[in-house]
């Protein structure tokens, strides 16, 4: 089986910012079986204030909150119509953030049955 487990979306604001269908052709072209698109959701705003940089870059460091139902529509949307031709599998890369569990919890309680899988990343470190 031929699969990319971790990939980036349009929604990423420190990506490329090219359209996620495009990378979805391009895995069909390449006769990939299966494809995680693996985003990282907004983080948490309790997060972010502690953080030790400017507004600018921490938000490019995720999704905007508004972002979110937006991403997971049109991740959906993909999911279906190349459902035919590649297991587009919906996801987030949810952070590894030990002082915001619950935050995390109530995130995949509410977004979680959209999901069909999701990676865990540690990118902060105290
Ligand atoms: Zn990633």
């Amino acid at each position: 089986m031929k699969k990319d487990g971790h990939t980036h979306t349009h929604f990423c604001p420190h990506g490329s910012g090219e359209d996620t269908e495009k990378f979805i052709l391009k895995a069909i072209e390449l006769n990939f079986d299966s494809y995680a698109l693996t985003e990282h959701p907004p983080l948490p705003d309790s997060f972010k204030s502690l953080m030790p940089y400017d507004e600018e870059l921490i938000s490019l460091l995720a999704m905007q909150e508004n972002d979110l139902d937006d991403y997971i529509k049109q991740m959906l949307e993909l999911k279906s119509k190349y459902k035919d031709q590649l297991d587009i599998r919906v996801g987030l890369e949810m952070d590894f953030l030990p002082d915001h569990i619950s935050w995390t919890e109530n995130l995949l309680n509410e977004y979680g049955k959209y999901l069909d899988e999701t990676i865990l990343s540690v990118h902060f470190l105290k």
